[in-house]
């Protein structure tokens, strides 16, 4: 396996934004961003290898993986880590603390949505311009990691970007396979420019490496077995990448047997602002023109009746009332 030049290991030193980590050792500090912080971990090996990043919170409101990379942080110790770890915490404070659906109260931007950032824009432009150049340039491998918002349930899944270049869709399907989260989406509708970039694993992607999303959890909640899928999800991937417990790899065969492929995802939005009631619930197989939810008005008059406009497995839905025209009420699946 070839790493980038970034993970220079004959001098022992990892320098990642103004830090220099020697091997076998590990840091954690709060990053100074512009006006806002970052809450960074770095593990650096005593052995070679890759270098993985893992974040947390760019959805300040997505709190399973918070929990899963300060467990991870106790449990990886440099002396049996080969290459290096770099942890994001929490990558939008403002968004956690001002307890925002998606958005930074700062400037109402989605982080997740203005990669690669500016030098000089607002502060969530700042801070997606800071991740791209002092954390995806000393990156191998990246996992970006979400949950369904306050209002949202979902099937836990994993976005495998497809960019048309063989070599690299390969390496990153594999990595996905490696995660042993049964559900992963092929998604092909991000650009490949990296000046153009719009998320934080499409920004690693146009520059050449493996990026995952993975969404566990749901509901703003922070359940046990969430933060628990999301450890094991990151401990299987460095498991992968022979960077940890080379002895207890799992059987890939194992792991990949169990995965439903999907090609495309479809969201059904609602045609008008009111109430929405689903009928569906996330792992459901639909049918296309099945009834899988109504919109009201506030008075309980049924405006409308919402179908499936094709087959497939339900794999996020609003679960609470409140629905404005356009938005997506249900995300359905179409199998690969
Ligand atoms: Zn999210």
């Amino acid at each position: 396996m070839a790493f980038s030049a970034a993970n220079c290991f004959a001098e022992s030193i990892f320098s990642i934004m103004n830090h220099e980590i020697k091997s076998n050792s590990s840091r954690s500090w709060m990053q100074t961003v512009a006006d806002t912080q970052l809450p960074i971990t770095v593990i650096h090996g005593q052995y070679p290898g890759p270098v993985l990043t893992l974040t947390a919170g760019i959805h300040g409101d997505e709190f399973p993986a918070i929990f899963a990379l300060q467990k991870l942080r106790q449990a990886i110790h440099p002396d049996r880590l080969h290459g290096t770890l770099v942890i994001v915490h929490l990558a939008n404070l403002e968004g956690f603390h001002g307890r925002r659906v998606a958005l930074s109260p700062v400037d109402e931007k989605n982080l997740n949505r203005i990669f690669p950032g500016h030098v000089d824009g607002t502060l969530t432009e700042q801070v997606a311009y800071f991740m791209t150049h002092q954390i995806i340039s000393k990156t191998d491998y990246l996992i970006d990691i979400h949950s369904g918002s306050w209002n949202e349930t979902l099937l836990p899944h994993v976005y495998s970007p497809v960019m048309n270049k063989h070599a690299l869709d390969k390496k990153t399907l594999a990595f996905a396979k490696s995660l042993g989260v049964p559900h992963i989406v092929l998604y092909d509708e991000r650009p490949h420019d990296p000046e153009h970039s719009i998320s934080y694993p499409n920004t690693a992607q146009t520059r050449g490496k493996p990026a995952l999303t993975l969404e566990v959890g749901q509901l703003g909640q922070s359940e046990e077995q969430d933060i628990e899928q999301i450890y094991q999800a990151s401990m299987r991937a460095m498991r992968y990448l022979a960077m940890y417990d080379l002895g207890q790899q799992d059987n890939p065969d194992a792991i990949s047997s169990h995965v439903a492929l999907y090609r495309k995802l479809v969201d059904v939005q609602s045609p008008f602002t009111g109430i929405f009631r689903p009928y569906t619930q996330v792992g459901e197989q639909v049918k296309q023109g099945q009834a899988i939810g109504q919109v009201s008005d506030y008075f309980g008059n049924v405006m409308t009746t919402l179908y499936a406009p094709v087959t497939g497995t339900v794999l996020m839905q609003k679960q609470t009332p409140p629905i404005r025209k356009g938005e997506s009420t249900t995300d359905i699946a179409i199998s690969h």
